[in-house]
């Protein structure tokens, strides 16, 4: 055994945005956890390479919140005041106000630089007790056996555990390794994000506006900048993301009619192809997904992250419980709650997802018409429209601890 060998209760393969917050998340409980990502922390913590903001919905915020990472983005933080939902060409529209349901915001934009950095300034204050950071180091061998699992790292280390959760994203190297197949659909569709500077205040509103060649989200950022992800067939993508910006620009003011003035861009354009996955399980012996590992949906309602995180919650408080009474956290009775703990959650959020961008990417008259009852009728009908908004909050279904604003 090397001196820097270590045996840990859980180990995270995957040190994004999920894997960072299951980690800080057991370890701030006190269990023993090592995460092992190829990318160095500090280009973790800056994330150049990310240039999406994430929707962060009211039940993640108390999670974020209760892990001790929410003070350090509150003040990078754009409250969610209320959300715009409509279809280009049509008079109909749903308004989520946030009076509506107890007046306080909806949710919060927040740069996925920010959450990084606060995700592993958070874990690096873990990494003098029960956090290890394996940044930068790469997975060699991973071996799980009867009563544990053994991780041979490139820099020659071994780390042992008693569970392996796969937070390695949409190729996850631990799913392949597991034989777990996947469910794929490719949406043909590229999702363009930037930073638009306006000349008006956008007073906090969110608007996703659906074309008949992909939805156009606009999400209120701090001071008069807002950020775009514009979902566009791939032929349309292509085009745009060729275009120079002054000319980009001038495509998107003909879809931009939200009064915000004259538009700048205020950074660089990102461009992510967009396609739905679903792992057919969700763990394998000694082995539990979560996040993009176990599934990837469309950005359309901006729900990817959270459900992720809802995943962190509850394998979270499975595994804490069972270190709490002495028990394996990685039992075959604790990957079954877990599995059909998220299952059905998943499988609801990749219908949504999934059937709304095919209902508003159909111009079909029946469609649209249906598509215009529907979005009168939400707005039109309280109760329903309050379920829709708990719906986007996060707050509907079998919520773990975390999720509820509970502590772990
Ligand atoms: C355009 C766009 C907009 C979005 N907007 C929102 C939004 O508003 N709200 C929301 O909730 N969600 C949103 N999402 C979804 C969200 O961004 C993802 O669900 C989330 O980033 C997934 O994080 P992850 O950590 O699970 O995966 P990843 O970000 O893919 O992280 C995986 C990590 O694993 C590491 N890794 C990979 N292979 C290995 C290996 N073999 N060994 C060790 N480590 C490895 C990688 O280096 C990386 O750090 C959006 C997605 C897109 C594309």
């Amino acid at each position: 055994m090397m001196v820097n060998d270590k045996t840990v209760d859980l180990a995270v393969v995957g040190g994004g945005m999920t894997g960072l917050a299951f980690a800080v998340a057991t370890a701030g409980a006190g269990a023993d956890v090592a995460v092992i990502d190829p990318l160095p922390v500090p280009l973790s913590a800056t994330a150049p390479f990310d240039g999406r903001v994430t929707a962060v919905a009211r039940a993640s915020h108390y999670l974020l919140d209760g892990i001790g990472v929410w003070p350090a983005l509150r003040s990078a933080a754009e409250p969610i005041i209320d959300i715009e939902v409509s279809e280009h060409a049509s008079p109909f529209r749903v308004f989520y106000d946030h009076r509506e349901v107890g007046g306080e915001a909806l949710g919060h934009i927040v740069e996925n630089r920010a959450i990084r950095h606060g995700l592993i300034e958070k874990a690096k204050s873990l990494a003098t007790t029960t956090l290890t950071l394996a940044m930068p180091d790469k997975v060699k061998r991973l071996t799980r056996g009867a009563s544990g699992v053994q991780i041979m790292l490139d820099s020659g280390r071994v780390i042992r555990a008693r569970l392996v959760i796969g937070a390695d994203g949409q190729n996850s190297m631990c799913r392949r390794e597991a034989n777990i197949d996947v469910m794929r659909f490719d949406y043909g569709q590229t999702g363009i994000v930037a930073t638009i500077d306006h000349e008006h205040a956008h007073h906090g509103v969110a608007v996703e506006r659906f074309f008949p060649d992909g939805p156009l989200a606009i999400l209120p950022m701090q001071g008069h900048r807002s950020s775009i992800v514009w979902a566009a067939e791939n032929g349309l993508a292509q085009d745009l993301i060729a275009l120079d910006d002054e000319a980009f620009l001038g495509e998107l003011e003909e879809r931009f009619d939200q009064g915000l003035g004259a538009l700048g861009l205020a950074g660089p354009r990102y461009h992510y192809p967009l396609s739905m996955a679903q792992a057919h399980r969700y763990t394998d012996h000694r082995l539990a997904l979560i996040g993009d590992a176990a599934r990837k949906i469309h950005p359309i309602a901006g729900q990817g992250w959270n459900l992720a995180l809802r995943d962190v919650a509850a394998l979270a408080e499975l595994t804490i419980d069972a270190l709490r009474l002495g028990l394996d956290p990685g039992s075959a009775s604790v990957l079954a709650r877990y599995e059909r703990w998220r299952r059905f959650d998943s499988l609801a959020l990749i219908a949504i997802t999934d059937g709304l961008n095919r209902l508003f990417a159909n111009d079909v008259l029946p469609l649209k018409l249906a598509r215009e009852w529907g979005l009168g009728l939400v707005n039109r009908v309280p109760p329903l429209k309050r379920f829709f908004m708990q719906h986007a909050m996060g707050l509907v279904g079998d919520l773990p601890r975390l999720m509820r604003g509970d502590a772990l």
